[in-house]
């Protein structure tokens, strides 16, 4: 750095008003010496950043932006224990978010009552789920099994419960705002096959699509989860890149998504491929709120798990019983066991507001209304 093409302005204003020549050139050279310090000490904390947090990953996006971004949040919500330069979080609390009644039951071939349902949902509640996915306002000739989506609602509605439905268009979502749902989901996979087949439209027509839905739901104060569906791998196309899952999460913050919901959907990502693109994720949208959404097919969900929460996800779906599954992936297993993940959590010490018992017995409820547990949602999951 040359030092005659650096202005400091304090330089320059004491020196012209001192008219000092000497003291204009003391500031210069103290300017100077002190930037060089700045430039070393750079130099070396980025390359402490290699070594310690980034070793083997050999990405760009590694950055002293991330490190300093990793720091302050394990500061300020949890325990970071360091072993010979390997650094975990351990967050006080996270929340874990029940899409059983939804994610799980949409593709169960024997009809569900609503009673059962009811049943279902009440256990959840009186388990401590703050928040649970409960109904689909789709058409019942897509999707029979959410055709009582109104009287589920009603039903949560009397519970005075806090829950999400889908609406994957603007007829659910009057629908849904009918019914008074607080919360709603759109859907759009990162995969174009995926959309295609589910949905008949590409990426980008879904995408257009939806922007009604945020547009009308944002105009009446109602809160927005987006889903991007497949966005590690999917069962028409393999692999999705990350630009794929970008192009969806852009439009998603675009549109206000009060959330964002990152979903594996056929149950194919590892912990590695989770943890960075969750990393790379939040470091493109620090104010985007993050959700991660595992199924269980390679029984990689609590791994998975741990690695998003490494990334500084701190909310993650689970399904009660490990409910659901996917027709067109054959093999794929249903959601992560909400039960799983609270035992985890638990034993780790980390507060996710359940009772462990309260859940298993809610999770052998719902293990009894599931004809099959080996099915992923093809319909928003
Ligand atoms: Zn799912």
């Amino acid at each position: 750095m040359d030092a005659i093409h650096w202005i400091d302005p304090h330089a320059a204003v004491s020196g012209t008003r001192k008219g000092c020549k000497s003291t204009q050139l003391y500031l210069l050279v103290r300017v100077w010496i002190s930037h060089q310090f700045f430039v070393l000490a750079n130099v070396g904390a980025y390359f402490g950043i290699l070594n310690e947090e980034h070793k083997g990953i050999e990405d760009s996006w590694c950055s002293r932006m991330r490190y300093n971004q990793h720091k302050r949040t394990a500061r300020e919500q949890g325990v970071w224990l360091h072993h010979g330069g390997i650094y975990m979080e351990f967050p006080q609390s996270v929340e874990l978010i029940d899409v059983g009644p939804r994610d799980g039951l949409q593709n169960e071939p024997i009809p569900i009552s609503l009673t059962q349902k009811k049943e279902l949902i009440l256990r959840l509640a009186q388990a401590g789920y703050k928040r649970i996915e409960t109904a689909s306002f789709v058409h019942p000739k897509w999707v029979p099994q959410m055709a009582d989506a109104e009287a589920v609602a009603e039903y949560c509605n009397e519970l005075g419960l806090t829950y999400l439905a889908l609406t994957p268009n603007e007829r659910g979502l009057e629908r849904a705002m009918a019914a008074q749902v607080p919360q709603v989901a759109v859907f759009i996979g990162a995969s174009s096959p995926f959309n295609q087949k589910n949905i008949n439209r590409t990426t980008d027509e879904a995408l257009h699509e939806v922007a009604s839905v945020f547009a009308k739901a944002k105009a009446n104060g109602v809160f927005v989860r987006g889903y991007v569906s497949t966005a590690f791998s999917c069962p028409y196309q393999g692999k999705v890149s990350f630009p794929e899952v970008q192009h969806v999460v852009d439009r998603f913050v675009q549109l206000g998504a009060d959330e964002i919901d990152i979903g594996d959907t056929d149950g194919h990502a590892n912990p590695r491929g989770v943890y960075e693109r969750f990393a790379r994720l939040q470091e493109l949208y620090p104010q985007t709120v993050f959700v991660a959404h595992f199924h269980d097919t390679w029984k990689m969900a609590l791994a998975n798990t741990l690695a998003a929460l490494q990334a500084g996800i701190r909310k993650f779906d689970g399904s009660v019983g490990g409910l659901g599954g996917c027709p067109y992936s054959p093999g794929a297993s249903g959601n992560v066991a909400t039960e799983d993940l609270v035992r985890m959590f638990t034993e780790m010490g980390v507060d996710t507001g359940l009772s462990l018992p309260a859940v298993k017995e809610a999770a052998q409820f719902a293990t009894s209304l599931s004809s099959r547990l080996n099915t992923c949602s093809a319909n928003g999951g």
